[in-house]
């Protein structure tokens, strides 16, 4: 995991706002290649081994051909409420969605009807659910006799925004209601084993504000801080755009109030981080055992949500456009370019006396004791600051010698192999006609572009 921290950057351009952030790979998701294929490993997805505890009756060679049946008949009834919940979702028909919500739970019913209109409200594309297969069932006595908890991977396409389904990891408890197997918890955190984070569809009513390939998400009562994200967006994506020569077509940003909205572990240097870019995984094979990156979405800080802007954006936006290539780029490569593009786009905007004096400040002493490029092991912590803004001078100088083009290609290549020194080498006297070394000496002489 990738993340910057609100650093010394609040206030120094007179705005409260956090360090953008970038997330290699996704907590529920173990992701084990590199390349453009991810394979969920065996660590949370290992079936139990209930013999002997009596809790869960599973397909164990000491189970009996009747307990085999029965499973694969609860199995059933479950996939086909799933399909049909599914199906009321896409359609819109909230009457026949909760038919699948546990009528006597009348706090349950509301929770499913606000997930509902949210999703409504989102505007869905696609959405199915495919139950975990080698996730057992768990008892859950205390929902009722029978009621078993599930892990089910949620696959959710929003209409303009997301080019693919993207996968959310979820847990459900269900128990049988007059013959037909019925939601009766619709948040099993255990089953789910996704952190205390949660969807923005999940965290009661939401305003949504679209514009041109972005919708921002905002809690109620925040409809205006929403547009105002989505003009910041639209002034962000152009830039983006012209550097990278990729981007989503579509961006969901979330800007909500609720705590929950924001993973809490996105931490570096001690300092909370101001926003993230997650990657949006989607099933790369039928059974969705395997994932591929297909865009990203961009969480942002609750504490930061009203004075994120444009340059926050613009970072987040490059590493949100640069994430389907692969997470094997030099952190210097993957941090410099989002702040090249970053900073770019402050200089253009006013901005350039505040660029240029960052410049000169580097100059005189993070450059001046560069010995080697910023490595990833070393990149936060106590000098993050100075890491960022070397990674920055490093891109801005390729940028200005070599032209955007070649750091594109040096970024692709890097992205797609290996976490390996020797690879890396090899791309840099490839792409640059340069060694480690020569490159920290050219960077010792560079001033600024010209
Ligand atoms: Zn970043």
């Amino acid at each position: 995991m990738d993340v910057e921290s609100v650093g010394a950057e609040v206030g120094q351009r007179g705005r409260g706002r956090g360090r953008a952030a970038w997330i290699a790979g996704v907590a529920a998701l173990a992701v084990v290649a590199g390349g453009a294929t991810y394979v969920v490993t065996g660590r949370d997805e290992t079936p139990k081994a209930t013999a002997g505890t009596g809790a869960t009756p599973t397909a164990t060679a000491s189970s009996t051909s009747a307990d085999i049946i029965a499973e694969e008949k609860l199995l059933a009834g479950i996939d086909a409420t799933l399909k049909g919940r599914a199906a009321a979702l896409v359609a819109g028909r909230l009457p026949q969605f909760l038919a699948f919500t546990d009528p006597k739970n009348a706090k349950l019913v509301q929770s499913d009807k606000q997930l509902f209109a949210n999703l409504q409200q989102l505007g869905l594309k696609q959405l199915s659910y495919v139950r975990v297969p080698t996730f057992s069932p768990e008892q859950r006595t205390k929902l009722g006799p029978g009621a078993r908890a599930l892990r089910i991977r949620m696959l959710v396409q929003l209409e303009g925004i997301d080019q693919a389904p993207r996968v959310t990891q979820i847990g459900y408890a269900f128990a049988q209601r007059g013959g037909r197997w019925v939601v009766v918890d619709n948040d099993d955190a255990e089953a789910a084993n996704r952190g205390d984070s949660r969807e923005p569809w999940e965290l009661g009513p939401i305003e949504v504000a679209r514009g041109r390939g972005v919708l921002v998400v905002s809690s109620p009562g925040e409809a205006k801080n929403g547009r105002r994200l989505v003009r910041e967006a639209e002034a962000a994506i152009p830039a983006v755009r012209a550097a990278t020569k990729r981007a989503q077509a579509g961006i969901l940003v979330v800007a909500m109030a609720a705590r929950r909205s924001w993973d809490s572990s996105a931490i570096t240097g001690g300092h909370p981080a101001g926003a993230v870019a997650i990657p949006n995984m989607s099933p790369a094979n039928a059974d969705a055992s395997e994932f591929k990156v297909t865009g990203s979405r961009v969480v942002i800080n609750p504490t930061y949500r009203k004075t994120s802007d444009r340059f926050l954006l613009a970072h987040e936006f490059t590493h949100a456009a640069m994430a389907p290539l692969g997470f094997g780029a030099p952190i210097w490569l993957v941090e410099g370019y989002a702040e090249y593009v970053e900073r770019h786009l402050l200089e253009r905007s006013n901005y350039s006396n505040w660029v240029g004096s960052q410049r000169r400040d580097l100059r005189k002493k993070a450059i001046k004791s560069l010995v080697v490029l910023p490595i990833d092991g070393v990149f936060h912590g106590d000098y993050d600051e100075d890491s960022y803004g070397v990674a920055w001078l490093i891109v801005e100088y390729l940028a200005n010698k070599y032209g955007v083009a070649t750091v594109n290609a040096l970024y692709a290549e890097t992205a797609a192999q290996a976490d390996d020194p020797a690879l890396r080498d090899k791309s840099l006297s490839k792409h640059l006609k340069l060694t480690e070394t020569a490159l920290v000496a050219a960077l010792k002489k560079y001033t600024g572009p010209s």
